[in-house]
């Protein structure tokens, strides 16, 4: 190497640097408004029963397991309803062996959120949308009689997870829109697509919960799923919503809560 000539290296992190300068800078704008605090929605004193539709124990949790943790805490009754006990998740186990262990983490789960787990009876990996299920689904859920329903966003690279967001949708259709309806997302860029929040639900408070109730599912890789998954979306959806955390939702709304377009 000559003495006065910089090493590649050098030179790299200096041409780096000065392009850095022009096409980044300034990297915060300092005339930006924060955000509006999130609106509460008041129901008036009415204790609500929410209905969380998941495909697999742990759906639920991870997805909007804050948001369910909020609404219990609140005095409002939640229940999970799981479309399969996760039988197929591990090749070397059997269906029924994996079944047991997976609805045991989700009893738990289920208490550390104060939620009532429900199973529909479908099996994992094998999950039927047809007509016959489309009638069943809509029952089960009519006997819950739901103010609320959350579901899964039906453009999932999971085809369980595009089941039950649909029989979810197609239960609300079927109901006459009685209930509210919204789609959440779980792992998204990974199964989760296309999905733009209308509405944010600050968990900050929730979060140490919520959190708990996923790594009660030990055999779904907690420790990974959470600090590589989870954990930066629900602070990516915080940083949308001006909070430390959040879980992002797509309200569906029936025809006379639609809002209109400003000025027409
Ligand atoms: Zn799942």
């Amino acid at each position: 190497m000559e003495k006065n000539k910089p090493a590649r290296r050098d030179f790299i992190k200096l041409s780096a640097l000065t392009l850095g300068s022009l096409t980044l800078a300034p990297l915060v704008n300092a005339d930006a408004k924060p955000f509006k605090p999130l609106k509460k929605v008041n129901t008036g004193g009415k204790k609500l029963h929410i209905v969380c539709l998941g495909a697999h124990p742990g759906d639920p949790e991870f997805g909007c397991g804050g948001t369910m943790a909020k609404y219990s805490g609140a005095g409002h009754s939640v229940t999970f309803l799981y479309l399969t006990r996760g039988e197929a998740s591990d090749p070397n186990k059997t269906h029924a062996g994996m079944a047991a262990l997976r609805t045991k983490e989700a009893e738990t789960a289920c208490k550390i959120v104060n939620a009532t787990p429900q199973f529909a009876g479908q099996i994992d990996g094998d999950s039927i949308l047809n007509k016959e299920w489309n009638d069943k689904a809509t029952k089960m859920l009519a006997a819950l009689t739901p103010d609320i329903v959350f579901t899964q966003w039906p453009v999932d690279a999971h085809r369980d997870h595009q089941v039950t967001g649909l029989l979810g949708l197609t239960a609300w259709v079927r109901s006459g829109r009685k209930f509210d309806l919204y789609f959440y997302e779980v792992n998204t860029g990974v199964e989760t697509m296309a999905f733009t929040p209308t509405d944010y639900v600050d968990i900050t408070a929730e979060q140490e919960k919520k959190k708990q109730a996923m790594f009660a599912h030990q055999t779904q890789d907690p420790v990974n799923t959470y600090n590589n998954y989870f954990k930066p979306l629900e602070e990516f959806r915080g940083l949308e919503a001006g909070v430390k955390a959040a879980e992002a939702f797509i309200h569906f709304k029936a025809g006379d809560k639609r809002a209109g377009i400003i000025g027409l």
